[in-house]
């Protein structure tokens, strides 16, 4: 910046003044070249003014010496007074800025007390300032000295600002949970050598700088993080179509055993591949993993849908199959009931064929039956029994004289004496007719005998009312025990043996064969 900016305005007036002074005292050369000079002091404020300047000093220098014309006087005030005019624009413009300044200075930086005086000074000397723009230079070189220690002073505020920054932003925070990023992303063997190189240099310690570098290391490695979910996702997508495959192969299973399911499953079978076959392709052509996941995900939703169509269109049958599986099981639980009574009815029938109908005591066969496993328990255990044949006396003659019906009752009185005097592991039949038969198992003859003898003795002692008569009903009975290499028949027949002996030898007694 030069000396002080002229004030064109006063400059003129001034001029002006002296133009009318020397008119009146009509010295026109004076005039003449005090207006020639003040031309040239107003020279180069605006082109339009410059050329009615011009004009104005030609007119003075003419050889005529006449006057200047009042047009031209005229054209030039015009212009002076636009040059006034712009020059208030640009005064108002820079005072608005200047004050702008001043404010934004205040509002935004932390100024001091000193800085605070000056930019409050400065406001008052702008506002001031309007009409003297030559007061602008310097008060703007004030507010240049307060922004730069404004700004000086933001610097250190700026830069414990950083170290702060450093403390707050914990770095170590920063690598674990960028090593945790790493840890998740699905990598291949050689994403993961890279994955693991980067992990110990971010174990070591981060830095700001080092920062930068790393992020572009994680961000390499998620890409090839994305090839690998890609890979990954076809590999999954080609087993939901083997699963799919084989849902496939169920439902058309069933499609065979229930015809009205079949349109449903064709449908939904032709849907599901259709999607398939396009999550596949789009998997294949794709190269952008979230247009992938896009494609992948309504085509999924498609499945899903189809599969809940699918599903209302089941619900229906289910019903129906429902039904008709109620009415199966109906059937299956009656058939059950029936098997359970026709095994019940069986068992009776089994058991019948083995009890003895007139005294309810086991038949020959039973005995047979339970021989048979005495024997080879006797086998196994070498654990020996005793076999006891009895057979009523003089039987006929009960039958003779009181009758058939009173020999059965007989029989039935005789039965239930036997089960009451024998042991619980004694086992009595009816081999037939009046003969009965005992089998006592872990029993020598002596003892089988003793018990026998009992047995004996009791029948012979119960009381017999026949048409209000007593009547006395004995036994005889033949005992015998098992012997090395018996057998079966030769068991019997030395029982047999014994009991003949026993009628022999006067009836109502005990014989050991
Ligand atoms: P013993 O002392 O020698 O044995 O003479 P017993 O009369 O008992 O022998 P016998 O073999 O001569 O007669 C058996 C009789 O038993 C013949 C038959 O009428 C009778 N009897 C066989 N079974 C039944 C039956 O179920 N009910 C009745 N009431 N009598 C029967
Ligand atoms: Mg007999
Ligand atoms: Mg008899």
């Amino acid at each position: 910046m030069s000396k002080e900016p002229i004030d064109w305005k006063k400059k003129y007036k001034e001029a002006a003044l002296e133009i009318d002074k020397l008119e009146k005292s009509q010295n026109n050369d004076q005039l003449r070249l005090a207006v020639s000079h003040m031309t040239l002091g107003l020279q180069g404020q605006s082109p339009d003014l410059d050329e009615a300047l011009t004009s104005l000093r030609n007119t003075l220098n003419s050889v005529t010496q006449a006057p200047p014309s009042k047009k031209i006087i005229a054209n030039i005030e015009k212009h002076i007074r636009k040059l006034d005019q712009s020059r208030e624009d640009t005064s108002q413009a820079i005072t608005g800025a200047v004050i702008d300044w001043v404010h934004q200075l205040k509002k935004h930086f932390s100024v001091g007390a000193t800085e605070l005086n000056t930019l409050a000074e400065l406001e008052g000397v702008t506002a001031d300032s309007v009409e003297r723009l030559y007061k602008f230079p310097p008060l703007i070189n004030s507010l240049v000295a307060v922004q730069v220690k404004v700004l000086a002073s933001m610097k250190t505020e700026l830069s414990t600002a950083k170290s702060q920054l450093a403390v707050d932003v914990d770095l170590s925070l920063i690598g674990s949970e960028l090593i945790q990023l790493i840890g998740v992303l699905n990598l291949t063997r050689e994403g993961r050598k890279k994955a693991h190189d980067l992990v110990v240099s971010i174990e070591k310690g981060l830095t700001l700088e080092q920062l930068t570098g790393v992020l572009a290391k994680v961000v390499e490695l998620a890409q090839l993080a994305a090839v690998t979910s890609n890979e990954d996702f076809e590999n999954y997508l080609i087993n939901l179509n083997t699963q799919l495959v084989e849902v496939q192969g169920f439902l058309e299973e069933s499609h065979t055993e229930q015809a009205t399911a079949g349109d449903a499953h064709k449908q939904l079978d032709q849907q599901v591949r259709n999607d398939v076959g396009t999550i596949s392709k789009v998997v294949k052509d794709s190269h952008d993993l979230s247009e992938l996941k896009m494609s992948v995900s309504s085509q999924l939703l498609e499945i899903v849908r189809a599969m809940d169509e699918f599903k209302r269109g089941e619900e229906d049958r289910d019903e129906r199959l429902h039904t008709r599986y109620d009415a199966l099981m109906q059937h299956v639980l009656e058939m059950e009931e029936e098997t359970k009574r026709v095994k019940a009815h069986m068992e009776e029938e089994r058991l019948k064929a083995r009890t003895d109908s007139l005294t309810g005591l086991p038949n020959r066969s039973a005995y047979d039956d339970h021989l048979n496993k005495e024997f080879e328990r006797w086998g196994r255990y070498k654990q020996g029994f005793s076999v006891a044949i009895g057979d009523l006396d003089f039987f006929k003659r009960i039958n003779d004289t009181y009758g058939h019906l009173a020999g059965d009752k007989v029989l039935r009185l005789i039965s239930r004496v036997l089960l009451r005097n024998l042991r619980g592991s004694d086992f009595v039949a009816r081999f037939g007719g009046e003969e009965f038969v005992i089998l006592m198992p872990a029993t020598e003859a002596e003892e089988g005998a003793k018990a026998i003898e009992k047995l004996r003795e009791s029948i012979s002692k119960s009381p017999f009312n026949f048409h209000g008569k007593p009547v006395t009903i004995t036994m005889s009975f033949g005992v015998t025990q098992t012997r090395e290499s018996d057998t079966k028949d030769a068991l019997f027949d030395r029982a047999d043996a014994a009991l003949y002996k026993a009628k022999q030898e006067g009836r109502n007694r005990v014989c050991i064969g």
